[in-house]
């Protein structure tokens, strides 16, 4: 029998779909481990394009009688799950500490950033209202409705693995479409719990479909016909190519890539304030979030201070597994990425910046297995450095200085990204022209992860988006509706 998710097995866990937990056909799988012990918790399936095609043929058949349910029945599923999720927001944070390896009061927030989107779609009886105009002309008039489309899909990344598939399905359900989900094949198992919470709320079989797997799955999806829409996140070059792809066979598409974020510190800034904000941008979630601080550029005399500070705060920060009260930094999700962020580094000290702190070695002798980064300082750094300009999605941190606000937002607008950016002064000029001109889509003004609640859009600029409507907020209303018009007369 296949299992969902709980005692750890070797077989694989299962698709779901159609309401029924099942196999996938395709033979390969992988382990999903425990970062911080390599323990095996499960196997995950690579599932094949027959699976893919499985789960939007039972989509496409839910689809119908889904959409013709009433807006507040649909709602009032969704406000059960909320109940559930807020019921199970412990274990499933646990679970995810488990899987991923951040802290458990990191997970636990992330489950909460997931239930507020759970608890927006809930409003999708008002949400999803048109607009009407009588008289357009004499004795006709205008209304505009909101119709949902069909079979939706949602290809997410492995740092965010209960909120970012949040950001879409319950807007794409919510609205009357179906949905199919492939979460990442690297920590797959604490999503397989909310597809269950979904189900015992109510939702009826085949509306919402969890398809396991990697490239060959994610392809599939791309490239299927009956697939009307696809929200992805995920690093930028892959963002791109599935953007290109799927909209190449007239698919609506949502592509969130990757970033490299800069904080910008005047010498007016209270420098403990800032320093403590800029700390945890940069080391919360060990470094894998799309909204890290990973570059601190400070201006003038601002430089020696919040290097002195910055240092300070990284060396004394603590190793070790998510569940331990002590721990103040989890481990990276796989060797393979610890061994990627340790080449950043080389790169680094081989194009000359100075390595402060350096975190290659890092270990924590009760979890010998674990895969850590330790957390790691690099020092006059230049935006043109590997460690600059590119994304490391580590706990690594490079200061570079500026002279003005002008060449800070040079060294901004030079790089390829443009997902968030912060400033801390405490000049409201400087910071409404930073806001006005810095170009990046997720902007904090002496705040460090500037991510929006779900009542807001989500989402970047330049190479780390590609799409016009952004995830979460009335954009997630947008994207998964088509606005009709209708004209009439009746003489
Ligand atoms: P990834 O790009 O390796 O994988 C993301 C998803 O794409 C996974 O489900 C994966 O199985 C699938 N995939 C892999 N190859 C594919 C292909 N060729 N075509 C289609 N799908 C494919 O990303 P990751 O390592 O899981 O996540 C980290 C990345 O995600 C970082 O770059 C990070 O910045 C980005 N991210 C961005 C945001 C945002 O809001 N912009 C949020 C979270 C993460």
């Amino acid at each position: 029998m296949p299992s969902m998710t709980s005692a750890a097995t070797d077989e694989p866990i299962a698709n779901f779909i159609g309401g029924e937990w099942l196999a996938a056909t395709g033979t390969d799988s992988l382990p999903v481990k425990d970062p911080s012990t390599d323990e095996v918790l499960h196997r995950v399936p690579l599932s094949s394009s027959a699976d893919v095609d499985r789960a939007v043929r039972a989509a496409r058949e839910a689809f119908p009688a889904w959409r013709e349910t009433p807006a507040v029945e649909r709602a009032r599923v969704l406000f059960r799950l909320k109940a559930l999720l807020e019921r199970h927001i412990d274990d499933l944070a646990e679970n995810m500490t488990r899987e991923h390896g951040k802290i458990v009061a990191e997970s636990k927030g992330e489950v909460r950033r997931g239930i507020e989107n759970v608890e927006h779609a809930c409003g999708i009886p008002t949400l999803m209202m048109g607009t009407t105009l009588e008289d357009v002309a004499s004795g006709i008039d205008c209304e505009s409705i909101r119709q949902p489309l069909g079979v939706f899909a949602g290809i997410t990344p492995y740092n965010f693995p209960v909120m970012i598939p949040l950001w879409f399905w319950p807007y794409a359900v919510a609205t009357g479409n179906t949905f199919v989900l492939k979460p990442s094949e690297q920590d797959p198992l604490t999503h397989q719990r909310i597809a269950q919470l979904a189900s015992d709320a109510g939702l009826p079989p085949g509306v919402l479909n969890v398809v396991h797997g990697d490239r060959t799955a994610a392809d599939a999806i791309v490239d299927h016909p009956d697939i009307v829409g696809i929200s992805f996140v995920g690093s930028s070059d892959i963002a791109r190519t599935v953007y290109a792809r799927a909209a190449a066979s007239g698919k609506r598409v949502q592509a969130l890539g990757g970033a490299k974020n800069h904080m910008v510190v005047f010498p007016d800034a209270d420098y403990d304030r800032a320093s403590e904000t800029v700390l945890s941008s940069i080391f919360g979630s060990t470094g894998q979030r799309c909204l890290a601080g990973s570059v601190v550029v400070s201006i003038d005399e601002a430089y020696e201070p919040m290097r002195e500070r910055v240092l300070a705060g990284a060396a004394d920060l603590t190793l070790g597994h998510g569940l331990d009260p002590d721990t103040d930094m989890g481990p990276v999700i796989s060797e393979r990425h610890a061994a990627r962020i340790r080449r950043f580094i080389d790169r680094g000290v081989q194009e000359g910046a100075k390595l402060l702190l350096d975190g290659r070695d890092a270990s924590v002798p009760s979890y010998p297995k674990g895969h850590w980064a330790g957390p790691t300082v690099f020092d006059n750094v230049e935006p043109t450095m590997a460690v600059g300009g590119e994304e490391i999605f580590g706990p690594v941190v490079s200061l570079t200085r500026a002279a003005s606000l002008e060449q800070a937002l040079d060294i901004i607008h030079a790089n390829r990204y443009g997902n968030a950016t912060s400033i801390f002064t405490t000049s409201g000029k400087t910071a409404r022209e930073f806001r006005y001109r810095a170009g990046i889509s997720m902007i904090g003004v002496n705040i460090g992860v500037v991510a929006p609640m779900a009542f807001f859009p989500f989402g970047g600029s330049r190479g780390s988006f590609y799409g016009d409507l952004k995830a979460q907020g009335h954009d997630a209303i947008e994207f998964f509706t088509d606005k009709r018009v209708v004209i009439s007369t009746w003489r």
